[in-house]
């Protein structure tokens, strides 16, 4: 089955459940992304950091798809902030993954204390005329970061990544980001891999004969969030996409939310540099 599509505050479409690739090593890239596609999955999310743009890049070059059925995010790092670097951030991405175009491009990081990410957004909105990238979004934008730059711009981003799983739901950025036609998309949404054994996640996923992870892959779908689970296995590869078959109840849904202590497991966007 295929991930259902969601439409973008630009008109583009989107496919729900995509893979990341953070940490994905070269040398294992290209042949995991192959897997994935094979798989059904139609999205890959990577970043310059990451280091694997050109082996992403090669994977889809290889699967034989239409450029136009794959749909690829990469992220400028946070040395790459202002008006000019940006722009020459933006086209290396674009040379490293070497498929025409990106489909989104999004600013890694806030890094407010280096006070430039409106300067880098309006190198974005430049870029965006040019179709060298399709979407253009942020990453790890908290509400007052998303204030600053929607007074200071024109075009909205049309996704937010932020951590976000069970312990971290994000219930009032959510609310911010949907009030602003922003779609919110989850990074480490199986909290990478700390709240497998939970007792409660546990229970819900042996009365469905799911697994944990499918459990909190449904609930990030049926959240409306995006979500680009990583794994390098190719069976968790599967398993993470064989999650269109079954739904969670209210009531499930109800016992996920207990979860939730708004606690990170990562940096907070303010002090990240
Ligand atoms: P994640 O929550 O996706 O967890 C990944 C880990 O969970 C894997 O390493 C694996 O050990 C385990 N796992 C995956 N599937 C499993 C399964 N079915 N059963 C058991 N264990 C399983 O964490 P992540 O990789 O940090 O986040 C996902 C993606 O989000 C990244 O690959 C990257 O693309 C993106 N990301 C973005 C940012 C950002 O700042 N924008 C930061 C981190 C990650």
């Amino acid at each position: 089955m295929a991930s259902p599509l969601v439409t973008l505050n630009d008109g583009r479409l989107m496919p729900q459940l995509g893979l990341g690739v953070y940490k994905v090593n070269q040398d294992i890239a290209v042949q995991l992304v192959q897997t994935a596609i094979e798989i059904g999955y139609r999205r890959v999310d990577t970043a310059a950091l990451y280091d694997n743009e050109a082996e992403v890049g090669a994977a889809i070059r290889k699967s034989g798809l239409d450029r136009e059925e794959i749909f690829v995010t990469s992220k400028i790092w946070n040395d790459r902030h202002g008006y000019r670097e940006a722009k020459e951030a933006i086209q290396e991405s674009v040379n490293r993954l070497n498929i025409g175009y990106v489909d989104m491009m999004l600013i890694h990081w806030p890094c407010p204390k280096q006070d430039k990410f409106v300067e880098t957004w309006h190198a974005f909105e430049e870029v965006l005329e040019t179709g060298l990238v399709k979407s253009i979004g942020v990453s790890n934008f908290h509400q007052h970061h998303l204030e600053k730059l929607l007074a200071a711009s024109n075009v909205v981003p049309a996704i937010n990544q932020v951590e976000l799983h069970p312990q971290l739901a994000q219930n009032s950025l959510r609310h911010f980001n949907k009030q602003h036609n922003i779609k919110t998309e989850a990074w480490a949404p199986l909290g990478r891999a700390k709240f497998l054994e939970n007792p409660l996640l546990v229970e819900i996923a042996q009365s469905l004969g799911k697994s944990v992870a499918q459990v909190i892959i449904r609930w990030h779908l049926q959240l409306q969030n995006l979500v680009i689970p990583k794994s390098s296995n190719p069976d968790r590869l599967a398993e993470n996409f064989d999650v269109f078959d079954f739904e969670l109840s209210q009531h499930q849904m109800g016992i996920i939310a207990t979860l939730n202590t708004e606690t990170r497991i990562a940096t907070n966007p303010d002090d990240m540099n």
